[in-house]
């Protein structure tokens, strides 16, 4: 049921004399945490948080003791009823309205079961009790695959009812940092197991950390993914360059690298289309353009990295016509540069693609959620690093991001 139609639900129910029995029944929903003690206690509990080096020491052939599965499946089953509790606490300081709001209502919900869950889960003792926990632990991920899409309909739904922007930010930045540590944790669990289970001669996985991850290879797998996005939605791809200077392989997340790289390739391939096709009126012009431009590309992608500094910085620097916007708007939540102005005034022939359908999946999705931007300089923020922009007008812009090392003893990367 729609937000909209909720709330006329409610009102519907005044004239049926049955408003207080509809009222009574969401407020139960949204006050049970009040009566909740197991819940209230991990909430209160601070985080016990994990770092890079620690986790692939904990998992390296080399390590005195052998990794003990039972062990860490205990240790994640700790730490996730502690993130769960205290993602549930972010819905919970949500004013009432947005709290109300069907979609956030149902994630909130679903964080509350996998609480329950998790509770009820007795202590992981023994093999057949790991193996119960790892397909409990599978089971979340491909529940909760959609998080973020729903956060965003969500949030997009129930704007009007935040007071203000940085009460919606507070609370997205909030949730969206708890569950990246869920993720993350769950996700090298899940890996450990398999790996345990079927190990591989020469692995250079340690759990879901690559030891010898390259972050020019992934570049060049995030270009040809996009590049398929992009055709599929727009029949056309701009070149994109990539120029390496950091050849020694780094022990990172593949994941959370692909993301944004991945998010950030889109926008410059969709700035580089959208403005060339405005630019030449003419779709065939653009293919052709880009075409001549395989040589000289307009869009370069540099890598390099910082050993002193412990960083490594992946930047993208387009020829799209530069940002229209103040830079501070396109890292809000929900903000999209939407072409829905340009489509109206161009009869829609310059972009034949429904590419703002929502049953299109997110990642294969050129734009729209407004989630973009905002996730990506969280992500980077969470890894010790940055997102920063500039942009010449008319001309293009250059995206720099910057990424803390994880295999370091300093505890900036708090997991
Ligand atoms: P979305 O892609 O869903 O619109 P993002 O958060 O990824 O959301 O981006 C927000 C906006 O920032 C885009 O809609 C676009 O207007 C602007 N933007 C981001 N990157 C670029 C770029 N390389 N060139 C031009 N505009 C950009
Ligand atoms: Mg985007």
């Amino acid at each position: 049921m729609s937000y909209y139609r909720c709330l006329s639900t409610l009102g519907n129910a005044v004239k049926k004399n049955s408003q207080e029995h509809a009222f009574s029944e969401l407020v139960k929903r949204l006050s049970r945490f009040a009566s909740h003690d197991e819940l209230i206690e991990y909430s209160q509990r601070p985080i016990d948080y994990c770092y890079g080096n620690h986790m692939i020491e904990a998992c390296s052939p080399q390590h005195s003791t052998r990794l003990c599965l039972i062990k860490t499946a205990a240790d994640l089953h700790e730490q996730l009823l502690v993130r769960v509790a205290h993602c549930i606490c972010h819905f919970q300081y949500l004013p009432f309205l947005p709290a109300a709001n069907p979609t956030l209502l149902s994630i909130n919900e679903r964080y509350w079961k996998l609480f329950k869950k998790l509770a009820h889960f007795s202590t992981i003792k023994t093999e057949a009790d790991e193996e119960k926990f790892f397909e409990l632990i599978n089971l979340f991920k491909a529940q909760n695959n959609d998080i973020i899409g729903q956060l965003s309909s969500g949030c997009r739904e129930a704007a009007k009812y935040f007071k203000t922007y940085d009460i919606m930010k507070t609370f997205l930045d909030n949730v969206l940092q708890t569950r990246l540590s869920m993720r993350l944790l769950s996700d090298h669990y899940r890996e450990l197991h398999k790996q345990k289970k079927e190990p591989k001669p020469n692995d250079q996985w340690r759990g879901a950390i690559c030891m010898n991850f390259s972050p020019a290879k992934l570049v060049q797998q995030c270009i040809a993914d996009v590049s398929s996005v992009c055709f599929e939605t727009y029949g056309v791809v701009p070149p994109v360059h990539v120029e390496n200077h950091l050849h020694q392989p780094i022990p990172y997340f593949p994941d959370i690298v692909e993301y944004i790289v991945r998010e950030l390739l889109k926008n410059s391939m969709r700035a580089l289309v959208e403005y060339h096709t405005v630019l030449f009126n003419d779709l065939t012009h653009v293919k052709t353009f880009f075409e001549d431009h395989r040589q000289d590309p307009l869009c370069k992608v540099l890598i390099s990295a910082d050993p002193e500094d412990e960083h490594f910085t992946i930047s993208i620097q387009d020829r799209g016509g530069g940002i229209d916007e103040p830079i501070e708007n396109i890292f809000q939540y929900l903000f999209t540069g939407g072409t829905a102005k340009e489509e109206k005034e161009h009869n829609s022939t310059y972009f034949p693609y429904s590419y703002q359908d929502p049953s299109i999946q997110f990642s294969k999705r050129m734009y729209g959620y407004g989630f973009g931007l905002p996730i990506c300089s969280l992500y980077a923020q969470f890894f010790g690093g940055s997102l920063t922009f500039a942009q010449v007008p008319r001309i293009g812009t250059d995206v720099y991001l910057r990424l803390g090392f994880i295999h370091t003893d300093s505890e900036r990367i708090k997991i």
